[in-house]
């Protein structure tokens, strides 16, 4: 008996120093970046010669005379300008219509193309984005059937490098969303069902705000006015409340003039597209804080044709959010193939747009990356280059400051502090693991 107990005390010795040994803090590996101008968004200006300390997945220190500790990696980059992340706050991922076979019709890309192939398509155009500096996304739905949900657990538990992903699970809309399904599709073969949630009473409406939680999104998005019977402002509200016990924020989005003002009256927190957005809705924007998520198409993108004239109300709905002070996202929508691009390059084509606006350049820069961490809200963690954030950063050999086109050569990309791209090439070999790295928990 009592050689049982002992030996059962060795066993349970020999365990605690096993669980021991595998909780003892490994001092984490230590990064110096050399930075010969460190472009800081919010002030609009260039810091020169600064050093950046990067400890496991953080910044650490920032400055001019930071010592390099003993034993650091040592990256240079004192031929190039670094600063923060991008951020597309409207993508679709898990979306690639296409010119070929389907004449750019989603409903076919839909009919065709299963959940989890859009999946993988999401995991590769999440890369695509990550090696054009764009470390965060909004994916706001059409992404089958939560394929929004698997790629942004796959990037968080340590699978696969991507952006870090603020999705929205299925758009909920009144009856056929954004749609027009015909009766045999939505009610007895359900084919075109999981890019909208129907949700046209106040027990749908809440309902299916918690399906989207229960199934992984990170903020809520509603079809306002996609059907003569859109929301109203009330019907907002209630979506609006119910988001905000998980502490979710909504989206609307927004084509009509009434769409928007129903939105804004309810305190919507980002309203995307701009068409129902006129001078009197800007000011409604700006006066309330509500972020404008604008989807500004450029013209010149292969196979997606946008008319002159739509082109033009574009640029002057973008000049009159700009001159009322609306806040401004980068958001381009992007969810089609332009044939020899990247969905990174197809994204940093909208720069034209915002420059064709005659937005100054720092103003861009502040939209595509602080204004993106805060739609995202994400601004108290990651985004800007501060001590005990995550150390996500990007670098481009000319001044985004003096041309803005200058973000379209990222040539490195730090991401959670791994080295994703490097002399504009992508290495993201550290990235991809045989199991979940960071915790099979996150969901
Ligand atoms: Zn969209």
């Amino acid at each position: 008996m009592s050689r049982r107990i002992l030996l059962t005390v060795c066993a349970a010795l020999v365990l605690a120093g096993a669980i021991l040994r595998a909780q003892a803090p490994q001092a984490a590996a230590v990064t110096a970046i050399r930075a010969g101008r460190l472009l800081d968004p919010e002030g609009g200006r260039i810091l020169t010669n600064q050093i950046i300390l990067v400890e496991g997945n953080r910044f650490r220190e920032i400055g001019a005379n930071v010592a390099i500790p003993a034993g650091a990696t040592v990256i240079d980059l004192s031929q190039m300008t670094v600063m923060p992340g991008l951020v597309d706050a409207h993508n679709h991922l898990a979306l690639t219509y296409k010119p070929e076979p389907e004449s750019n019709i989603y409903y076919y890309t839909y009919v065709q193309e299963s959940t989890a192939l859009r999946a993988i398509q999401a995991a590769s155009n999440g890369m695509q984005m990550l090696n054009s500096g764009f470390t965060i996304v909004r994916d706001m739905g059409n992404n089958a059937n939560y394929a929004d949900t698997a790629l942004r657990q796959a990037i968080e538990q340590g699978w696969i490098p991507g952006p870090t992903i603020i999705n929205s699970g299925i758009i909920i809309g009144g009856m056929g969303g954004q749609f027009f399904p015909t009766p045999e599709m939505a009610k007895d073969h359900n084919i075109v069902y999981p890019e909208y949630l129907d949700a046209d009473t106040p027990d749908e409406m809440v309902k299916a705000v918690r399906q989207n939680i229960l199934f992984g999104a990170k903020v809520i998005k509603i079809c306002v006015d996609c059907k003569p019977y859109g929301y109203t402002a009330d019907e907002i509200r209630l979506f609006i409340k119910e988001a905000a016990k998980a502490g979710m924020k909504v989206e609307g989005h927004v084509q009509t003039v009434n769409g928007a003002k129903n939105a804004i009256e309810a305190g919507i927190w980002s309203i995307a597209h701009s068409t129902g957005l006129n001078d009197e809705m800007h000011k409604g924007m700006a006066q309330k804080g509500i972020w404008r998520a604008g989807t500004d198409t450029p013209t010149g993108l292969a196979g997606h044709p946008v008319s002159p004239q739509a082109y033009q109300r574009t640029i002057d709905s973008l000049k009159n959010a700009y001159a009322n002070k609306v806040p401004l996202t980068f958001s381009t929508d992007a969810d089609y193939y332009v044939v020899g691009k990247t969905r990174g390059e197809v994204c940093l084509e909208f720069l034209k747009t915002w420059k064709d606006a005659g937005i100054p350049n720092a103003d861009i820069v502040r939209a595509i990356t602080i204004n993106g961490y805060k739609v995202s809200e994400l601004e108290q963690t990651r985004g800007p280059i501060k001590a005990g954030y995550f150390a996500d950063l990007i670098a481009v050999p000319g001044n985004p400051l003096d041309d803005v086109d200058a973000l379209k050569n990222v040539q490195f990309v730090l991401k959670d502090g791994v080295v994703f791209k490097k002399d504009g090439t992508m290495t993201p070999a550290a990235f991809f693991h045989g199991g979940p790295v960071n915790g099979w928990r996150i969901r």
